[in-house]
């Protein structure tokens, strides 16, 4: 038995080269690196196909290099709306994804084609490596090998982020290491498996397929930024930054989603914001946990219009916010459909329970 997997390659260590200025993606290196590797490759069969896996299956995958290869770092919203849309195209043709991606921006790029690619019914997988695959020692052989068996051997119509032995969902993941190997966390969502002497993929965490046919929405508003709150935040330098042409604003505050209620400019400059229909959200500095309306200082901000995300990421709030922006939905829509979760990309309170049944 035979799967069908698409690799779309956008850059990131993972096929990068040593070059005077530092590594640096290099055209067709990481094929070449890719037919002498026996895990990725068995030479006895036509290019691409890994052997046959203990599933008594075989993953024969293309790779489509994209031009130029970028270090993610110079990735933005029209690399991801050609990724989804490469997506799309292929959607019916294979049965699943792998998008080999840098990993500084991975985070952003799979939370972005979350919501980009709705009705979603094939596995995506974004991954990358540290170590780039042509080094002796290397974290990529053991990414890319996880991240195309569990896309040719399991139907998880999500997009996942793929690093070192887990798969977490893509718009839950973080970057929490610029060095170690075990780089991405999702600290407020169980990974959706995990790959140890077996592949233990956790049935109960991945989302049902969506209704419907799949559509790729393409179209991100450029006019979201985020703002990390810090103590000393100017009021009038934030007034400045909420000016036109900008639309969405992710304020990052401090820890159960507070900020200063005593600066009342600085209120100000939100209601003044929030008015004009720019849409404001808050999530949580904290690597963990969420934003609650605990305290005064956290209740001052939802009084000035701005919207509690819970535990969703900045990446996914920054990305979904461009995805609302961009669909023309109006600002008050764009605050309802913020505070739901569309893909999973936010725990949504469970109703108190007093016993097991
Ligand atoms: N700067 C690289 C990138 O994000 C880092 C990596 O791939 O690990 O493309």
């Amino acid at each position: 038995m035979e799967a069908r997997v698409r690799v779309l390659y956008t850059g990131g260590t993972i096929g990068m080269l040593e070059t005077e200025r530092g590594y640096s993606p290099a055209p067709g290196h990481l094929e070449a690196q890719l037919a002498r590797l026996p895990q990725l490759h068995d030479p006895a069969v036509e290019r691409f196909c890994m052997p046959r896996s203990r599933f008594g299956r075989r993953v024969r995958y293309e790779v489509v290099e994209y031009e130029p290869l970028l270090d993610s770092s110079n990735m933005g919203i029209e690399d991801w709306a050609r990724i989804a849309r490469d997506i799309g195209a292929a959607h019916d043709d294979v049965q699943g994804f792998v998008v080999l991606h840098g990993t500084d921006t991975m985070a952003y790029t799979a939370s972005a084609l979350s919501f980009m690619l709705e009705g979603l019914k094939k596995t995506v997988i974004v991954t990358g490596s540290q170590i780039p695959l042509s080094e002796l020692r290397n974290d990529a052989i053991d990414n890319l090998v996880g991240a195309l068996t569990l896309a040719g051997h399991f139907e998880i119509p999500e997009v996942g982020l793929y690093f070192r032995d887990r798969l977490l969902r893509g718009n839950r993941a973080r970057k929490v290491d610029a060095a170690g190997l075990d780089a991405f966390q999702s600290p407020n969502a169980p990974p959706l498996a995990e790959v140890g002497i077996e592949v233990a993929v956790r049935w109960d965490e991945v989302r049902p397929r969506e209704e419907g046919p799949l559509v790729v929405h393409d179209a991100m508003s450029p006019h979201v930024a985020a703002l990390r709150v810090f103590p000393g935040l100017h009021a009038g330098l934030v007034e400045n930054f909420l000016r036109p042409p900008l639309a969405g604003v992710v304020l990052e505050t401090y820890g159960a989603g507070n900020m200063p209620d005593r600066n009342r400019a600085l209120l100000e400059a939100l209601a003044e914001a929030s008015r004009r229909g720019v849409v404001v959200v808050n999530v949580t500095q904290c690597l963990r946990g969420e934003v609650v309306p605990h305290y005064a200082t956290g209740r001052a901000l939802a009084d000035v219009g701005v919207v509690s995300l819970g535990d969703m990421t900045p990446e996914a709030a920054l990305t979904k916010l461009s995805f609302l922006l961009g669909s023309g939905a109006s600002p008050d829509e764009v605050r309802a459909a913020m505070a739901r979760s569309l893909r999973g990309e936010r725990t949504e309170a469970a109703p108190p329970r007093f016993s097991r049944a």
